[in-house]
């Protein structure tokens, strides 16, 4: 018996990630054909919930509770540690939606205010409850005033701390009230997707206070939604496309000048055959070339990796005590080749040490790619470092005099992959200052630019000093 009752869940790690996003304030519908599929949904959002230290209520009605139990205990609850505990409770039709015998709509809303204020009021960060709707089937009193009900609850889940998931059986509910179900829900959990339903309608259209200006104003709406939709995708994959493109040329670069190097001395090996020998002058030569474009790679597939890391919210601090003044001497020292080889002097302002808790090696990417590029992008005019501190934050500013930036392009360069300049003239994979302004964010500091065409660009850097 127990092994059957089992078999009902297995994970759908996808559709766990995609329900975690759901939080309080989201009144969900899941429409599903077979306990499979219900489980896969509910399972992983009342463990969620769970987790997130929220009072969990699951109305049980299609299922025994038996059933529910050994589904929530295959997805890892400890459900008898939980109903001890009062964090989960199991309710029946009758303790919740028909409790005075009938159901009525105000009251029911009512009733889960309640339930969800007394939730707070017990240390609870929320209230999570997930029914399953078959009770509504049923021929008790008020039973076809469900849709309203369902209308009414987006009146009261935005900006509330409960959330809720209604299941519906579509087996066992008719067309027209699983089409009530979709426009009265404006997320919906179809098979494996949670979906920002197209079709939610407003509270006021479902109760028939509706005109039809307001119908066509909310399917313009819904058209101009999908097609901004459609048009992000497009230039995401566009981005992706040249991004690639980008990528390999610039990957390819120093592989070049690697094989060249290679060849080179080949070449000398070769020309003397088993005398030969290779002048110390040209060795030296050959190992610096080669140095350079192996770290050059090397900071390529790292400006790569930090940003899968970004995209997957994986980027994390190592802070320790940091005395900024020593990071940015040692990163203007670091980059003094670069200036030699651009013609820039760098002039740096640093009087006093300005320390605070930050990460280290994060930070003196951040200042070294902000000193890269005022050195490639400088027309090999003086570049300025300052620091300086507010008493609440740091401030450090990168100047410089060269080709600058035209104002439309002064926040799309710190998007991802996105560069003001022509990819066959300047190197770069448009990524610094994305990667940049998501170290000093996740900091809780702030990175912006001045600049004008021809007349050179500030960046300036904000650290607090005080941990936020
Ligand atoms: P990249 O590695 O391609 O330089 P960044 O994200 O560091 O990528 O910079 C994005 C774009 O911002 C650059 O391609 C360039 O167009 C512009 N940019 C950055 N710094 C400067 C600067 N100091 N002066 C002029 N343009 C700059």
């Amino acid at each position: 018996m127990a092994l059957a009752l089992r078999q009902n869940f297995t994970e759908n790690k996808e559709l766990t990630q995609q329900l975690a996003r759901a939080g309080l304030g989201d009144h969900l519908c899941l429409i599903y054909e077979n306990a499979e599929e219900q489980m896969a949904a509910v399972v992983p959002y009342m463990r969620q919930g769970l987790e997130r230290n929220e009072l969990c209520i699951y109305i049980a009605d299609d299922r025994t509770l038996d059933e529910v139990r050994a589904a929530l205990e295959c997805g890892g609850i400890d459900v008898d540690a939980e109903l001890a505990s009062g964090r989960l409770a199991f309710a029946t039709k009758r303790e919740a939606y028909l409790k005075s015998g009938k159901f009525d709509p105000n009251s029911m809303l009512e009733y889960l205010a309640a339930i969800a204020a007394d939730a707070l009021e017990k240390g609870y960060t929320g209230f999570r409850v997930t029914g399953e709707m078959t009770w509504g089937l049923g021929s008790e009193c008020g039973c076809d005033r469900l849709m309203e009900y369902e209308a009414l609850l987006n009146n009261y889940f935005p900006g509330s701390k409960a959330t809720a998931i209604c299941q519906y059986n579509k087996n066992r509910f008719s067309p027209e009230m699983i089409r009530d179900v979709l426009r009265t829900h404006p997320v919906a959990i179809l098979g494996e997707e949670v979906c920002d339903n197209l079709y939610f309608e407003t509270p006021e259209m479902i109760l028939g206070h509706e005109c039809a200006s307001k119908r066509t104003d909310w399917m313009i709406d819904g058209l101009r939604r999908h097609r901004k939709t459609e048009r992000s995708l497009q230039k995401a994959i566009e981005l992706r496309d040249e991004f690639l493109s980008i990528a390999s040329h610039e990957l390819n670069t120093p592989i070049t000048s690697l094989k060249l190097q290679t060849q080179g001395l080949q070449r000398l090996l070769s020309k003397n055959g088993e005398h030969a020998t290779i002048p110390r002058e040209k060795l030296q030569k050959t190992l610096d070339t080669t140095e350079r474009q192996v770290s050059r790679l090397s900071k390529l597939i790292s400006n790569l990796l930090d940003v899968t890391r970004i995209g997957s919210g994986r980027m994390s601090l190592e802070p320790e005590d940091v005395d900024l003044a020593d990071l940015i001497a040692d990163v203007v020292d670091r980059t003094s080749d670069q200036a030699r080889a651009s013609g820039s002097v760098i002039k740096l302002n640093v009087s006093e040490p300005i320390t605070g808790n930050w990460d280290r090696f994060k930070l003196e990417q951040v200042f070294l790619n902000l000193l890269t590029n005022a050195l490639k992008f400088g027309s090999g005019k003086p570049v300025e470092v300052s620091l300086s501190s507010t008493g609440e934050k740091a401030v450090v500013s990168v100047r410089d005099q060269g080709i600058g930036i035209e104002a439309e392009d002064l926040s799309r360069i710190f998007e991802r992959f996105e560069r003001a300049v022509c990819a066959s003239t300047v190197s770069g994979l448009g990524l610094g200052l994305f990667i940049a302004r998501e170290i000093v964010e996740t900091h809780g500091g702030m990175i912006r630019v001045e600049s004008a065409p021809d007349e050179g660009s500030t960046f300036l850097v904000e650290l607090p000093l005080a941990q936020t």
